[in-house]
C-alpha cells in the first residue's frame, strides 16, 4: 500500500475488516462529509441555529419530534441520562454529578451493561446516576422488569436499552416488550443504537430517544446523533451548560452529521450489498481452494439486524496447530496491519467485515491470511498466543503507550 500519508508520518498502514472500531479511526470519512466540514470550518455560526437546523432536518428523516448532535454516542448516553434526571432545571444541571435530591436510578437489563471499548455502566454513572439492574446474568424476563419497577418506582429517572452485538449472547427482553412496560409506568426509555443502520425503526418501537454514532455507518466526523421527544432533546442540549461542556461537539461535527444523514437516506443500498456479496464470494472461493486443516468458515448475518453478512473464520487449534488468537495477532502485526472483528475470539472464531474496505484490499486481506497461516503452520513465529495473552497484549498497548 503506497499511501503517502502513512509514509510521511511513519504510521502503520491499516486495513480494516473489523467493522467500525474507534481504536483505528471508526470509518472511512466520506467525501461529502469532509466537504461539509470544510464548508463550515472557516465560518462563525450561531450554534443554537445550527443545532436547530440539525433538529429540523434529522427529525424529519427519522419522523421524530426533535434531534440534537453530541460529541459522540458515548457522550450522548451520559447527557441523555443527565437530562432525564435534571429536566430543564438549571440549578440541577449546574449541580451534576450531584444527584442527591433527584430521581437518579437508571433501569437496565444486566446483559446490557456491556463494554463498547468503555463500560456502559460508567457512561451512566458519570452523570451522577445510579444503576438499577434487572434480570439475571444470562436473561431478563417481563416479570423481572415489572418487579424491579414496582420496588423502585419513585427513584427511577429513566430506562436504557442497548442494541448491540455485544449483548447478542444475552437473552434480552425484546425491545418492544421492554418499552411497553416502561411506558405503562411513565418511565422514559433511552435506546443506545450507536451501531445500527436502521435508525428510524426504534421510534416505531416507541423509544423516547435513540442515540446513534455519526462516525460509524454514515462515515461522518466523530459525533453522536440523538433523536426523539422534543422535551428530552431540549434538556440534553441544556447539559452543554454543565457536565456536557467537556463533551462538546464542534460546528464541523454538527454540520457534517446533517449532511451525512441526508446522504445516508439516499444511498445505493443495492450496490453496497452487491459489493459485499462479491467480496464474500471471493474469500469463500479462495478458502475453498486452500482447504486448510482445522479451519472452517461460515457466512454469518449481523446479530442485530443490520444488512451485513460477515465471513466467520473458525479455528480448531488441535487440528490446525495454532490458535485463532495467534492468527489475529499476527495479522495485526503485519504490514499493512489487518484488524479483524475479534469480539468473539474467546469462542475460537473471528470475523471479516467488508464495510470499510478500499478497492482491492479484500485481496490483500485473504492473501495475508494465507501467508500468516502458512507461517504459523511452519512455526515461523516464536510466540504462541492464547486467549489470556491476547487480552494482556491489548491492555499493555494502553498501559505502555509512549514507553
Ligand atoms: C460504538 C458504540 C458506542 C460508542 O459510540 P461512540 O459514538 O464512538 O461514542 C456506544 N454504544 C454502542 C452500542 C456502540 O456500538
Amino acid at each position: 500500500m503506497k499511501n503517502k500519508f502513512y509514509i510521511k508520518n511513519k504510521l502503520t498502514p491499516i486495513i480494516n475488516v473489523s467493522g467500525f472500531m474507534t481504536k483505528i479511526g471508526a470509518s472511512i470519512t466520506r467525501n461529502y462529509n469532509i466537504k461539509a466540514a470544510k464548508e463550515i470550518l472557516p465560518n462563525f455560526v450561531n450554534l443554537d441555529e445550527l443545532q436547530t437546523l440539525a433538529s429540523k432536518k434529522i427529525s424529519k428523516m427519522l419522523k421524530t419530534e426533535a434531534a440534537v448532535i453530541t460529541a459522540s454516542a458515548a457522550a450522548g448516553l451520559t447527557e441523555s441520562i443527565a437530562a432525564a434526571m435534571t429536566g430543564n432545571d438549571l440549578k440541577k444541571i449546574y449541580d451534576l454529578p450531584n444527584t442527591k435530591n433527584l430521581k437518579n436510578k437508571v433501569l437496565i437489563q444486566s446483559g446490557h451493561l456491556t463494554n463498547y471499548g468503555a463500560e456502559v455502566s460508567q457512561g451512566i454513572t458519570l452523570s451522577g446516576a445510579k444503576i438499577l439492574k434487572c434480570g439475571s446474568k444470562f436473561s431478563c424476563s417481563n416479570s423481572q422488569v415489572v418487579e424491579k419497577i414496582k420496588k423502585n418506582k419513585k427513584d427511577i429517572a429513566c430506562a436504557m436499552y442497548v442494541v448491540s452485538h455485544h449483548c447478542s449472547h444475552y437473552d434480552s427482553l425484546p425491545i418492544i416488550d421492554f418499552i411497553k412496560i416502561c411506558k405503562k409506568n411513565n418511565i422514559p426509555v433511552i435506546v443506545d443504537a450507536a451501531s445500527e443502520e436502521y435508525m428510524e425503526n426504534f421510534f416505531k418501537f416507541g423509544a423516547d430517544i435513540t442515540i446513534f454514532s455519526a462516525h460509524k455507518f454514515m462515515g461522518s466526523l466523530t459525533a453522536g446523533i440523538i433523536a426523539g421527544k422534543k422535551q428530552l432533546i431540549k434538556n440534553i442540549y441544556l447539559q452543554n451548560l454543565g457536565i456536557g461542556r467537556g463533551m462538546k461537539v464542534g460546528k464541523e461535527g454538527i454540520y457534517a452529521a446533517i449532511v451525512a444523514m441526508e446522504h445516508w437516506y439516499k444511498r445505493d443500498l443495492k450496490k453496497d450489498l452487491l459489493n459485499q456479496e462479491k467480496i464474500l464470494n471471493y474469500w469463500v472461493n479462495y478458502l475453498n481452494k486452500k482447504n486448510y486443516k482445522g479451519i472452517n468458515y461460515q457466512i454469518i448475518p449481523d446479530p442485530t439486524g443490520n444488512k451485513i453478512n460477515r465471513l466467520r473464520i473458525i479455528i480448531n487449534k488441535n487440528k490446525s496447530g495454532f490458535t485463532p488468537q495467534s492468527l489475529a495477532h499476527y495479522l495485526e502485526r503485519n504490514n499493512p496491519s489487518i484488524f479483524v472483528r475479534d469480539d468473539l475470539i474467546h469462542l475460537n472464531h473471528f470475523e471479516l467485515d467488508t464495510c470499510n474496505l478500499k478497492k482491492n484490499e479484500h485481496i490483500i486481506v485473504i492473501k495475508t491470511i494465507d501467508k500468516i497461516i502458512n507461517k504459523l503452520k511452519n512455526n515461523i513465529f516464536n510466540r504462541k498466543i492464547n486467549m489470556s495473552e491476547y487480552k494482556k497484549i491489548a491492555i499493555n498497548n494502553w498501559l505502555n503507550w509512549l514507553d
